[in-house]
This record gives structure tokens, C-alpha cells and sequence, in this order.
């Protein structure tokens, strides 16, 4: 018998956040953002089920084969370019949309042997200050890829530092317009915050991402609020029972002390299943979870295989009792905030060996 834990994936809720995206931004085409293994949920999962994007963005090379190799056809927009001169033979064979972020991957372009053109997308550094080309950059580096004879469409692309938070899009927003007066192209410029918040910013493209999986990019606004339903639920159960006396601790590092006789719940889920080790389970502060229906706390140390719940309030839980970690009924938002992280880093944590099962 496997461990109870496993992740399961809930496909039309995938299908339903499109939606809400689309409603969002109505006039734009959407790049599906299936980084990092689709944000933890299984890269060719994903884009099967979101196969009403009009593409797909992710970063590595190897995703992008594996999407073609599994027979998706739309357009791939490789977020971070190229690395090196020889990625341009699979960006080519596969057909690849490429992100040109700087002068390098401009000469290496200008130095291949290409097929057919590729389509990129230029990236401008508007204030995040990562990657792209500044305002005295832009025009040049949009020249010269219209005539390096190796590119067809060439698009522009930046990328928000705080269209979640209280600095908005608009200093940004005002130095890609600046910068971009009199260039005729294509933009894609917002991501999940800015979609949902800043219809200014939806551009012919747009880049959804978290929301896509259920959880909220902002801090003060939940998920359920905003319509989007969760994809990821992480599930497991009670495996042990233990009656604590008053002054009994909790864990390693006994971090929580029981104010009077107990019942913990030890739940077979740890920081090896992509549970964050971070999550509080102190006297003070804890993390929620669900334990038989009922919303409870984490108490003690998050340990490698094991975190244990107060099973006080919730006397008809024992053992083989179900446990939502974070999916439905309990935002991984919530989970995360609690563990000071956002719900990014808890998803894209998920480990390899948790079971995965698909819903409908
Ligand atoms: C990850 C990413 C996105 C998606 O961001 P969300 O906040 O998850 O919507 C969009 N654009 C770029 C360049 C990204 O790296």
C-alpha cells in the first residue's frame, strides 16, 4: 500500500481560470505561463487542458520539446531566450517564439543558420530591473532584428515588478510607452495581477500565470473572491493518535506545549512531500488545515515525512481521517501566507514522490 498522500489536479478548474482570464482581458490572446512544470501541476497535464490559449510561455528548452514531442502545435514563447549559439537549432526545428532580452542573443540570431525565421518577442526593462533592454536600447535592438534577415514577427514584452502591490503599473506603463512611440509591433505585458486589475495593460497579448491555478496574486484579495478556483488539492491522512497531557511537547525543537490534555493528529506529510518546513506550528501561531471537514492547526515542527494537527475540536477524527493540506476548501494562499511565502512557492515545491491523480 502506497502512503495516503497525493495531489490531485482538478481539470476543469484549469479550464474555468482560463475563462476567467479571458473574460478579464476579452481583446487579448493568452500565453498560458507553464513555467516550472506548470507552477508544479504536470507541464503536458496543463496544456492539454488548457488547449484554448492561443500558446504557451515556459523557460526551458526541454519543456518546450517535450510540449511538441507530446503534439502541441500552438506557438511556445521561451521566456528567457536563448543561453547559448546551439539552442538555435531546437528553437528552430521546434518553432519556437523566443524572448531577445539582450545584445548577445542578438549576435548569436544574426550568426545562424536558420529555416525558416523565428518569431520573437523583444523584452524591455521597464523597472524590474532583470532582464531587457533600456530605452535607449529598444530601437536599436528592434532594428537590428528586422534586419538580421532571421526573424519574422518581432513583438515587445516587459514584465511588472508590482502590479500586485501598491506601486501599481503605471511609472512602468508610462516608460513602455515612452519607449516604444513609433514602433509597430505586437505587446505582451501583463501578467495574472495585471490582468485582473489593469485593463491598460492588455496589450494583443497577455500572460497569465497563478491564476490560471486557482490562487490569487494579490495579498489582500483571495482566490474565491476573485472567481478562480483552486487545481491542486494535496490530501493525505491521520496515520497516529497521540493523548497529550498538559506540558507534553510537540516535535522536534518541542516548539508547541500542550495547555492541557490533547489530541494530535499526525498526518503523513512532511517537507519532502513539498510541504513548507517554514509553517508555524508553535503555541503562538500555526498553519491551517482541514482534518474530516473541520478547519484546524498545525502544531509543532513540520518534519521530513510527518506533520502532526490538533484534533481538540474535532473528536470524531482518528486515524485514517482524510486532511486537505491546501487545494479545495483550504487556499494554498492561506497555507502559504501562513508560512510567510506566497502560494507560488508552495506549488512549485510539490515533490516527485507524492502521487498525482487527475480529476475531471
Ligand atoms: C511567471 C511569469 C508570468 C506569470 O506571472 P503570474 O504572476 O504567475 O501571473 C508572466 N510573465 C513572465 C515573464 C513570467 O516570468
Amino acid at each position: 500500500m502506497p502512503r495516503p498522500i497525493r495531489a490531485s489536479f482538478r481539470l476543469s478548474a484549469l479550464r474555468h481560470n482560463l475563462g476567467v482570464a479571458r473574460r478579464s482581458a476579452p481583446k487579448s490572446r493568452i500565453w498560458a505561463v507553464v513555467k516550472a512544470n506548470a507552477y508544479g501541476h504536470g507541464l503536458v497535464r496543463v496544456a492539454r487542458a488548457l488547449a484554448d490559449a492561443e500558446g504557451y510561455a515556459l523557460l526551458d528548452l526541454n519543456e518546450a520539446v517535450r510540449l511538441r514531442e507530446a503534439g502541441i502545435s500552438k506557438p511556445i514563447l521561451l521566456l528567457q531566450g536563448i543561453f547559448q549559439q546551439s539552442d538555435l537549432e531546437p528553437v528552430d526545428r521546434y518553432r519556437l517564439t523566443l524572448v531577445v532580452h539582450d545584445f548577445e542573443q542578438i549576435a548569436m540570431l544574426e550568426r545562424a543558420r536558420l529555416s525558416a525565421p523565428a518569431a520573437v518577442c523583444l523584452k524591455l526593462n521597464t523597472g524590474l530591473n532583470r532582464l531587457g533592454f533600456s530605452g535607449s536600447q529598444a530601437h536599436a535592438a528592434y532594428r537590428r532584428l528586422q534586419e538580421s534577415g532571421r526573424t519574422a514577427a518581432v513583438s515587445l514584452m516587459t514584465h511588472f515588478a508590482d502590479a500586485d502591490g501598491a506601486a501599481g503599473v503605471a511609472a512602468q506603463m508610462a516608460r513602455y510607452t515612452e519607449w516604444t512611440a513609433g514602433l509597430r509591433a505586437e505587446a505582451t505585458l501583463a501578467n495574472s495581477a495585471a490582468i485582473l486589475r489593469y485593463p491598460e495593460t492588455h496589450a494583443e497579448w497577455v500572460r497569465p500565470g497563478i491564476m490560471l491555478y486557482g490562487c490569487s496574486p494579490f495579498a489582500d484579495e483571495s482566490a474565491q473572491a476573485l472567481g478562480l478556483q483552486p487545481v491542486m488539492t494535496l490530501a493525505s491522512e491521520i496515520i497516529a493518535v497521540q493523548e497529550l497531557e498538559a506540558g507534553d511537547r510537540v516535535g522536534y525543537g518541542g516548539t508547541f506545549e500542550a495547555q492541557r490534555p490533547m489530541r494530535v493528529g499526525v498526518v503523513t506529510c512532511g517537507y519532502a512531500d513539498g510541504y513548507p518546513r517554514h509553517a508555524p506550528g508553535s503555541n503562538e501561531s500555526n498553519a491551517p488545515v482541514v482534518v474530516a471537514g473541520a478547519r484546524t492547526r498545525t502544531v509543532g515542527r513540520v518534519s521530513m515525512d510527518m506533520l502532526c494537527v490538533d484534533l481538540s475540536a474535532i473528536p470524531q477524527a482518528g486515524v485514517g481521517s482524510p486532511v486537505i493540506l491546501w487545494g479545495d476548501g483550504l487556499s494554498a494562499d492561506e497555507v502559504a501566507a501562513s508560512a510567510g511565502t506566497i502560494s507560488y512557492e508552495l506549488l512549485c515545491a510539490l515533490a516527485a514522490r507524492v502521487p498525482q491523480v487527475e480529476i475531471e
